[in-house]
């Protein structure tokens, strides 16, 4: 027989399952931003209030009791509503039993693919800038993200050469974001030719965050991954009604994958969260009824983008072009040599305006020293705007 185990004082904590990671770029800007009163154009969160009849459509379904549990996978009307908008919008056919989760949020919705999808030893695919939280999920599930830099010189488009050559026996999947945080990049139908080519031949599995889906600009198009049959039949479609409703403080997200995946990914989810708040799902299947409630938003935000050049047109940033999302990088190299992070740490302080070096969207490949862009977010009143790009102004021309 074992001899008791007397714990003289607490076991040692294990070693950190995410060594490299610390707290995210968008809490420290934040805290830096509030620490000294300035404008945050850094964290990506629309400073202005979401649509009153959504608010009163939340506070009826609590009225009317919808206070308990909600189904694990997510309300049933509400995964109707999103079936219905993914054929229309898209031709994507998707069966709202067993192929869309309701998820808190997309983070939680890209977690728990990656977990369920993801074993130990595969390789995953990311674009980098890489979003923040793509790489910690993808280390916790046991794979290596296997990295390629999106070149600022091609307009950040995906190299698709490189993403063949880069696709081993062990790759599992590749994560996608477009429209891309931070780049404001879009895909275009060429670019699904080419990923759909890549698939037919190596059965690769694709996560695709779509959160900025209705934040695309200049008469475009979003080029969703489902809107391909072959390409919806290997991938876990991720989107977000925090962007899309000005709601990013709900949580409340989906994820749309195949039926074999969707029951992977509902067993991670169940135990992960089991389901998502009730009241805001009732509240969001209502508000989708009304198809304006988001096919309204690229001209909302493409004023607001066009009034933030406009305000910097004659001053020494250079934004670069911003083809959807609710994000444009700013080109400082006019001002300063500074790194990315020492210069975004200054422009908190001494311009008061918050902003996220884009540098910390590097993790694998060399960080682009040499790249002088911060990313400024849009998604404010005009009121902040305006008060933002007086502050950037007058920084520029000290
Ligand atoms: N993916 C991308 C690319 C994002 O920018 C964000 C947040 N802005 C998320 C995922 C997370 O979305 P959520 O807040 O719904 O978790
Ligand atoms: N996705 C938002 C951004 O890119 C931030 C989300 C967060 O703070 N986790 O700014």
């Amino acid at each position: 027989m074992n001899p008791p185990i007397r714990a003289t004082s607490p076991r040692r904590l294990a070693p950190s399952k995410l060594p490299a990671v610390g707290t995210t770029i968008f809490t420290v800007m934040s805290a830096l931003a509030a620490q000294h009163g300035a404008v945050n154009l850094g964290q990506g969160f629309p400073d202005f209030d979401c649509d009153p009849r959504l608010q009163q459509a939340f506070a009826d379904a609590m009225a009317a009791g919808h206070n308990q549990y909600a189904p694990m996978a997510g309300y049933l009307a509400l995964r109707e509503a999103l079936a219905s908008k993914q054929r229309t919008l898209y031709g994507h056919a998707c069966d709202p039993h067993t192929e869309i989760t309701v998820t808190a949020g997309a983070t939680q919705a890209i977690m728990a693919a990656v977990l369920a999808l993801v074993a130990p030893g595969d390789e995953v695919i990311v674009f980098e800038p890489v979003y923040d939280s793509y790489i910690p999920s993808i280390t916790l599930a046991g794979g290596r993200a296997v990295a390629i830099a999106l070149d600022h010189q091609r307009g950040f488009a995906p190299d698709w050469d490189r993403v063949r050559a880069a696709i081993t026996p062990r790759t599992r999947l590749i994560m996608l974001n477009f429209p891309h945080n931070p780049t404001g990049r879009c895909l275009r139908a060429d670019d699904l030719r080419a990923l759909e080519s890549i698939v037919a031949e190596t059965g690769v599995l694709l996560i695709s965050d779509e959160v900025y889906e209705h934040i695309v600009f200049d008469g475009q198009s979003h080029c969703s991954i489902g809107s391909s049959a072959l390409l919806a039949r290997h991938a876990v479609v991720i989107s977000s009604f925090g962007k899309t409703f000005h709601t990013t403080g709900w949580k409340i997200g989906y994820a749309i994958a195949p039926a074999a995946l969707s029951a992977e990914i509902r067993k991670v989810h169940q135990f992960m969260v089991f389901s998502v708040n009730t009241p805001g799902q009732h509240a969001i299947a209502a508000h989708l009824d009304d198809p304006t409630t988001y096919l309204d938003l690229p001209a909302f935000y493409e004023a607001k983008r066009d009034l933030f050049r406009a305000g910097l047109a004659d001053s020494p940033f250079r934004l670069l072009p911003c083809e959807g999302t609710y994000f444009v990088l700013a080109d400082y190299s006019a001002l300063s040599d500074e790194p990315d992070d020492v210069f975004a740490r200054r422009l908190a302080i001494e311009a008061r305006v918050a902003a996220i070096p884009v540098s910390v969207f590097y993790e694998c490949t060399p960080r682009p020293r040499d790249v002088r862009v911060v990313r400024l977010c849009f998604a404010k009143r005009d009121a902040t705007l305006n008060e933002g790009l007086r502050r950037l102004r007058a920084f520029a021309a000290r």
